[in-house]
């Protein structure tokens, strides 16, 4: 026992489907051959009848005993072990490819086979062959997948695939047949899913909360989109629980509204106090201004950054700040935690706020709100572990053309940023590097700055590593023109006259990031164009990129293309990978994983 758990550790597994899922690579199958099949491995009763040394090499002549015929085997690393072995005379079972060579048979190192009758599978994994073998034998038992909560057609495909009677009980050509295939898709999702549901805990909540939103939405410039409505009363239905401390993720695209879902919550949370964090001050202060502009005058809301005068927060409604907040130590305990931008921060950051407020095993609501829009598989995944929110629309169609050019374009992208300029809108260039490098084939952020200086009046430049970064932008915001920059852009500031934008090297970059930088232009209604720059030949993940704007979709394409390898930047949302199921593909699937996990317990 004291063994296995070992064992276990060193595979890295935690569940008993885990090691059912470690599948054979190939296996080993020594069932006598029914008849001879050429340019394939067969396996034969031989009889040595003569043997000969001929440069260095060892031919040894076979008798089949079945079908009487001929076959010749050279043998080419030849040691005395060899001669021994085949001497004339003895009685082999061969294994090997079988050739035919005018007329006459042959199969190149043939192996003589100890145990006739024995598919052995192999396992690629760190431990020994026997090792892996006992494992499954003592653990993978129908009895115990039972158990687990498979149904008797999954049980009998993990064991014929581990257990094979024959070969073709599990392999068509070579691979796993699809219904096989499809039993290993679900019971990937359905022992993720399991794992999930083993991890949720619930808590009670500090308290139900049920404030009115009406002052709040009635004052609105417009009327909320339904995903905006049907979120919000998603939320509504979770705070007004005492019982279970609200635990929701909302996922939407860049645009979507998120912050009035933010600002209702804080009018349901009202007379209590709502929390929020950003992962920026810049971003901060916007949500601050948003807040000031759009809740009613009564609710007091006040701003916490690091060396910024915080005022008297304690006694507001609604507190926003940076990861500031955490290092507060006179922070009132707040009945709901919010998280903006969530995935910029660090799964402890996030959870270190939700902490801070709770007591007495009693927790604050909390909501998180993601830009990275998922797919939605990955959404029905994660759901298992926390409530999820997708707001797949945006409130406004946005007008972005995406274009992918190339170095003839320059002079016609010159002439474009001259128009915009002109227009008192402004333009973003986004360089892969600060500085050159001999492996990234476009000039670099420090390289071109020079000739958009000479070119171009009011050109700021900033980078994700550069101190002066969010000052840079603010000034910009006002003064700017052009904005050469990295990727640091990504998230956060909203710049409403930003019409243009070029990502140099688009090609490297993943699909989640592109969509995350196109999401900078044409914020507020104007027409703006997305200019993908790349040296390389036609790219079929960029022409696909250019044709759709919805997050979700990209999120969906991403997948698809995620094993593409020219992506660099490693932005596809961290989400399982799974060896048999496909997430761009496998809904269906997931979806009675569901089912399958709930009806299970
Ligand atoms: P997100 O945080 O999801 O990126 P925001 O909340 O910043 O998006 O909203 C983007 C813009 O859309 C803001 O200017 C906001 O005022 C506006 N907006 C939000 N909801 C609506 C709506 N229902 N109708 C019109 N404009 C809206
Ligand atoms: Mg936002």
């Amino acid at each position: 026992m004291e063994e296995a758990k070992q064992l276990f550790k060193k595979l890295k597994i935690h569940s008993l489907l885990d090691l059912a899922l470690i599948i054979p690579s190939s296996y080993n199958d020594t069932t006598l051959s029914s008849t001879l099949k050429l340019g394939k491995v067969n396996t034969l009763e031989a009889k040595v009848v003569d043997t000969s040394v001929y440069h260095g090499k060892l031919r040894v002549t076979f008798n089949l005993t079945r079908s009487g015929r001929r076959l010749s085997s050279t043998f080419f690393r030849v040691t005395p072990y060899h001669h021994k072995l085949f001497e004339t005379g003895s009685n082999h079972v061969i294994q090997g490819k079988l050739e035919e060579y005018k007329g006459y048979l042959q199969m190149v190192q043939p192996k003589s086979i100890k145990q006739v009758g024995r598919i052995t599978p192999k396992y690629k994994t760190v431990l020994k062959e026997s090792e892996i073998a006992s494992l499954l034998e003592v653990y993978v038992t129908e009895k115990n997948l039972f158990n687990e909560g498979l149904d008797s057609k999954e049980v009998a495909t993990l064991m014929h695939i581990h257990f094979p009677k024959s070969l073709e009980e599990v392999y068509e050509n070579g691979v796993f047949k699809p219904d096989l295939v499809d039993v290993l898709k679900f019971v990937e999702a359905f022992n993720h899913l399991k794992k999930l549901r083993g991890k949720k805990v619930d808590f009670p909540a500090l308290r139900a909360l049920k404030g009115d939103i009406k002052p709040f939405v009635e004052n609105l410039p417009f009327t909320l989109t339904a995903e905006q409505k049907e979120v919000i009363t998603q939320i509504q239905i979770d705070l007004a629980s005492e019982e279970r401390a609200a635990k929701r993720m909302v996922v939407g695209d860049v645009g979507s509204g998120k912050t009035m879902v933010i600002l209702a919550s804080v009018m349901m949370a009202l007379p209590y106090k709502s929390i929020l964090m950003a992962p920026t001050s810049l971003l901060a202060l916007q949500l601050y201004e948003e807040a000031c502009k759009h809740l009613p005058k009564d609710v007091k809301v006040a701003l916490v950054m690091q060396g910024k005068d915080e005022g008297n927060y304690a006694q507001a409604d609604f507190i926003i700040g940076t990861h500031a907040l955490l290092y507060k130590e006179d922070l009132p305990q707040a009945s709901l935690v919010m998280v903006d931008e969530q995935h910029r921060f660090g799964t402890k950051q996030r959870q270190s706020l939700e902490a801070l407020m709770s007591g007495e095993g009693k927790k604050p609501h909390f909501i998180q709100f993601s830009a990275t829009p998922i797919p939605r598989t990955q959404a029905m995944m994660e759901s298992e572990l926390l409530d999820v929110s997708l707001i797949t629309t945006t409130p406004f169609e946005r007008e972005v053309l995406t274009q992918t050019i190339s170095r003839q374009d320059f002079p016609d992208l010159l002439t474009h940023i001259k128009e915009e300029i002109a227009q008192k809108h402004q333009v973003l260039i986004i360089y892969p590097l600060v500085e050159e490098s001999s492996e990234v084939p476009y000039q670099s952020l420090d390289e071109s700055r020079e000739f958009w200086e000479s070119k171009f009046e009011n050109v700021y430049v900033t980078h994700g590593k550069d101190k002066q970064k969010e000052e840079i932008l603010l000034e910009f915001r006002e003064k700017g023109d052009i904005l050469l920059a990295t990727t640091v852009v990504e998230v956060g500031i909203s710049l409403p006259r930003l019409t243009l934008i070029v990502i140099v090297g688009a090609e490297r970059l993943g699909l989640a990031t592109l969509h995350q930088l196109r999401g900078r232009v044409g914020r507020n209604g104007l027409k703006s164009w997305c200019y993908l720059y790349s040296n390389t030949q036609a790219n079929d993940r960029l022409t696909q990129f250019t044709k759709t704007t919805n997050g979700f979709d990209i999120a969906k394409l991403d997948l698809k293309f995620r094993d593409s390898g020219d992506i660099l930047d490693g932005t596809m949302q961290s989400g399982q990978r799974f060896k048999w199921l496909d997430m761009a593909e496998d809904e269906k699937v997931v979806e009675y994983a569901k089912v399958r996990v709930k009806s299970a317990y």
